[in-house]
């Protein structure tokens, strides 16, 4: 079920402010549906931007649970953060914390080991986030790891700001 922001005054929608969180955050919450309970794994990640269209590329290795439970349910949710700097206050109602983040929903698709054209996209994507640099891979390095592509269908941001 997709639910609007409770605190509304917290919600960033402006696309260059969500960008710059994507930019920072470098690990993101991989929720996904295993049977009838919740698996969160955190991961590195690497995002595309185009249209207001969010895809977000991870890897890792060839096998495991998250790979397991994303072949029997694809159903993906994710959470990332950024500018976390706890305050202090004269009671402890005041006490806080600074953030700010982005969560969506969508779908996980194992990319297919014989795309090794994606693969390194997404690899090339992945280290552009999280270095700010581009890197040369090849398909050596592709085809020892595993990219998983999350078509994101909806997301929305959240910061809270200190003051
Ligand atoms: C900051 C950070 C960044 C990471 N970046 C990546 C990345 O980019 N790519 C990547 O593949 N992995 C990354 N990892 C490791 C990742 O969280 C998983 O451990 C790994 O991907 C294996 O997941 P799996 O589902 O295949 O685990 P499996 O090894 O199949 O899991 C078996 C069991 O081990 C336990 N387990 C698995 N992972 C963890 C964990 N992180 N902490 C505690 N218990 C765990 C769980 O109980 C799980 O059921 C990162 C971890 C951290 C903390």
């Amino acid at each position: 079920m997709k639910k609007g922001i409770t605190k509304r005054e917290r919600e960033v929608t402006d696309t260059e402010e969500i960008l710059s969180i994507l930019d920072k955050a470098k690990v993101l919450h991989l929720g996904l549906v295993d049977g009838d309970e919740p698996y969160v794994v955190p991961m590195n990640y690497g995002y595309i931007m185009e249209d207001g269209k969010l895809t977000v590329y991870l890897h890792g290795a060839k096998v495991g649970r998250k790979l397991d439970v994303m072949r029997a349910n694809p159903k993906a949710f994710f959470e990332l953060d950024c500018d976390i700097v706890p305050f202090e206050g004269k009671t402890a109602c005041n006490y806080g914390i600074t953030y700010a983040s982005v969560m969506g929903r969508g779908r996980a698709v194992i990319v297919d080991d014989e795309n090794t054209e994606e693969k390194i996209k997404g690899l090339k994507v992945l280290m552009k986030t999280q270095t700010g640099r581009d890197f040369e891979i090849t398909d050596k390095m592709a085809g020892i790891v595993s990219v998983i592509r999350i078509d994101v269908s909806d997301y929305t941001a959240k910061k809270r700001p200190m003051g």
